[in-house]
């Protein structure tokens, strides 16, 4: 990537962060942030092997999609990443989906690797992560980065363990070494435990399965119900992803048992 693109990424990034609600150093919510921004947010447990997130334009819909069987902080990598597409690609291309190769930077496809750049500039700018490295860790300069201080980072900028290592190496805050070093000593301590011992948000290393489906796509699903253009199962299925029940939009169905009756005595009336 050439350096003038890298720099329009960044500011693209910085416009979008300047917009969100933001801690000391991380973005609080990006999955509220992007249901305020305008986007049709999307996230369901899919699968641990399925595709880890998808963004499309349908109509004036942005539409972004999560896979909720990654761990949060992956989900919210992801997020990131396709808000990158929506923002940087969804002009020229209708849809992109992203599985493991293209979110963890193995594809070589510029496009995904802008993604990727821009989620890394939008979850972690130079200057924030110069500010924690600053304030909060004492002697950087003598004794580096902790496994300890990874998992501190992690919490506070809502990312994964592997793409606070990334971000720092590319950075040049750890060479290859160190990241090596850190890395290992997170495979004997563990991203759980290392969370828990920092007082850490432990919430960011499972999965959270969370359905959030937009509500006026029961508007969609019950317009087509009651246009006989899908079962009755179907609208169940979906409404249990809100947690209803057929009874709490009962005042919305039209009863397809009248229509029956109605054709019966419609076809009666023709047999006679
Ligand atoms: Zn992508």
């Amino acid at each position: 990537m050439q350096d003038n693109r890298k720099r329009e990424i960044r500011i693209k990034a910085d416009c979008f962060r300047k917009k969100c609600n933001v801690s000391r150093y991380g973005i609080i919510d990006l999955f509220k942030e992007c249901e305020q921004s305008g986007y049709k947010l999307l996230r369901y447990p899919l699968g641990e092997n399925a595709d880890l997130g998808f963004t499309l334009k349908k109509d004036n819909d942005t539409i972004i999609f999560t896979n909720t069987c990654s761990r949060v902080s992956r989900e919210i990598f992801t997020l990131a990443h396709e808000i990158g597409h929506v923002i940087l690609h969804l002009e020229e291309e209708p849809s992109f989906i992203d599985n493991h190769i293209t979110i963890t930077g193995k594809s070589t496809d510029d496009k995904e690797q802008e993604a990727n750049y821009f989620a890394a500039c939008l979850l972690m700018p130079a200057d924030d992560v110069g500010r924690f490295i600053d304030l909060e860790i004492g002697n950087f300069e003598r004794n580096g980065l902790s496994a300890m201080d990874i998992a501190r980072m992690m919490s506070e900028f809502n990312v994964s363990f592997d793409m606070a290592l990334n971000r720092l190496e590319s950075l040049g805050k750890i060479d290859p070494n160190q990241k090596l070093i850190l890395d290992n000593e997170r495979i004997e301590m563990k991203v759980g435990n290392l969370l828990r011992s920092v007082g850490g948000n432990a919430r960011l290393n499972v999965p959270s399965n969370v359905i959030d489906i937009p509500y006026e796509y029961i508007d969609y699903v019950i317009y087509n119900y009651n246009h006989n253009a899908i079962p009755r199962e179907t609208l169940e299925k979906v409404l249990a992803c809100y947690r209803l029940s057929l009874e709490d939009i009962s005042d919305r169905l039209i009863e397809h048992d009248e229509v029956e009756e109605d054709l019966d005595d419609l076809i009666g009336g023709l047999d006679e």
